[in-house]
């Protein structure tokens, strides 16, 4: 172990930025690699070395030679280089995993946004007068077609929607929510402190597990500007629970003049039993036929469309809402109307919704086609040094949408020779591109339900690297 003199003598073998930046291997980056890019990663890849000399861990000048900075460099310039959103190929079977993007888009979505993101488009104009539009035009007519809605807008996401409504309509005035519905979706929405930022203000009724009708009721001697139905996303109370209907909900609303507004959290268009699942979840059109004056959803949820929420309703709130200055803070972008049309229309024919959006085609498939899929896919692994298996298992919808829904599934579980699930997994992790999968009874396992046909190829190759190499990363 070097003493704090020969540390000293050690770091004045150092190699110099100039004198890495002009080893031919690095001049040789310079043609695919930003100038800056590669300087920060020799600066970086010097400074690593330095820190490795002061905590003992380099004791030989050798280790310190230009050479060896030179590839240190190259491997970092390379790495910065990469884009930092990348694609990942998602085993878990939670079809809207949040943290890996929601809803995957059909083709059709994609070819609209690369046409809107390569030129110019009509956003806010009119073609045929010449004169400015509204890009809410572009969406409304399909929405209210969809839903049945007298009227429609779009902003980012639920929660934007969430909160302008609540700001557009019930600023500095009460709003009505029972105890059972105050939800937190994912950490930093929670209708709580939802509430408090757009300007409106919480009246809490009922219990968690039951509210009535005339605990709403009560509530209606204040200053009310809106009642609030949350839909339960991501949990359910069950039990000695009661809730009231939104039936129940609007005829008070209607008697005591005040507007119904149902946060519906994921949205369907279609009836998810056309899906396979056993469970019966209104659609936006059911909600909206039950005389809710708005509804808002997300976008890539249940509706398998871009990162949006959408807010529907009685045409003189929406004008409301879309006037409101908030509203154009907001707003989205041409890419995300571009994708959302094309998804919208894929509903105007529900079974090729089904057939055609990933998010729908993921949830239907059955578990004899997925369990086909997965002793196909296993054929091909045979020659590596690992243990397949089939596990019966379930997927999820995940994104906080029917948490009790268990679809069935077939994982694979993967158990390679002198490998502990948890290296397995963490090298997984590591390919290129990267690989999620679970750990279920000390097995990895994937769950190709959420692995399209097209990702095979990558999967296959991210598992050899996972199982065969077996170096050790980083020093
Ligand atoms: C998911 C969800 C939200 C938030 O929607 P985002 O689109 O993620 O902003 C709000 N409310 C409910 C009930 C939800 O399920």
């Amino acid at each position: 172990m070097p003493s704090g003199s020969s540390k000293k003598a050690l770091l004045k073998h150092l190699p110099k930025v100039d004198q890495v930046l002009a080893h031919s291997e690095v001049q040789g980056l310079f043609a695919s690699v930003p100038q800056l890019t590669v300087k920060r990663a020799v600066r970086d890849e010097i400074s690593h070395l330095r820190e490795r000399v002061m905590a003992c861990q380099i004791d030989d000048e050798k280790k310190l030679a230009v050479d060896v900075a030179a590839d240190g460099a190259v491997r970092r310039a390379r790495e910065l280089n990469k884009p930092r959103l990348r694609k990942v190929i998602n085993a878990t079977g939670v079809v809207l995993h949040t943290n890996l993007g929601r809803s995957p888009l059909p083709e059709e979505a994609i070819r609209q946004i690369a046409l809107a993101a390569s030129g110019y488009s009509n956003l806010e104009y009119d073609v045929s007068s010449g004169k400015r539009g509204s890009r809410d035009d572009l969406v409304e007519e399909l929405l209210c077609g969809l839903t049945g809605a007298e009227a429609a807008t779009v902003v980012n996401n639920n929660a934007a929607a969430v909160m302008l409504v609540l700001n557009t309509l019930a600023m500095n005035r009460g709003v009505v929510v029972s105890r059972g519905e105050l939800v937190e979706i994912g950490g930093s929405f929670r209708i709580p402190d939802v509430m408090s930022a757009s300007g409106s203000r919480l009246v809490e009724v009922g219990t968690t597990n039951r509210t009535r009708l005339e605990d709403y009721r009560r509530a209606m001697g204040g200053d009310i500007g809106l009642l609030l139905k949350v839909h339960t996303s991501n949990y359910r109370i069950v039990g000695f629970s009661e809730e009231a209907s939104i039936d129940e909900l609007v005829s008070l609303g209607v008697e005591g003049g005040v507007p119904v507004m149902v946060d519906l959290g994921s949205g369907c268009i279609v009836d998810m039993r056309d899906l396979g699942l056993s469970h019966h979840e209104p659609t936006v059109g059911e909600i909206l036929k039950g005389g809710a004056d708005v509804v808002t959803f997300s976008g890539d949820k249940l509706l398998g469309g871009p990162q949006a929420g959408i807010v529907l309703g009685k045409s003189h709130y929406i004008e409301q809402i879309r006037t409101n200055p908030m509203k154009r803070a907001l707003r989205v972008g041409k890419l995300t109307l571009a994708a959302l049309e094309a998804v919208l229309k894929t509903y105007m024919d529900p079974a090729t919704a089904i057939r055609n959006l990933p998010t729908l085609s993921m949830i239907a498939a059955d578990k004899s086609s997925i369990s086909q899929r997965a002793r196909r896919f296993a054929g091909r692994l045979k020659d590596l040094p690992a243990k397949v298996s089939f596990v019966t298992s379930s997927s999820r919808v995940g994104g906080g949408s029917l948490p009790l829904a268990e679809i069935p599934t077939v994982l694979i579980a993967l158990k390679a020779d002198g490998v502990s699930a948890q290296i397995l997994e963490g090298r997984l992790r590591e390919q290129d591109p990267p690989v999620v999968g679970r750990i279920v009874d000390d097995r990895l396992c994937l769950d190709l339900r959420t692995v399209s046909s097209a990702e095979l190829k990558d999967l296959e190759r991210a598992i050899r690297g996972a199982v065969l190499d077996p170096a050790e990363k980083g020093n």
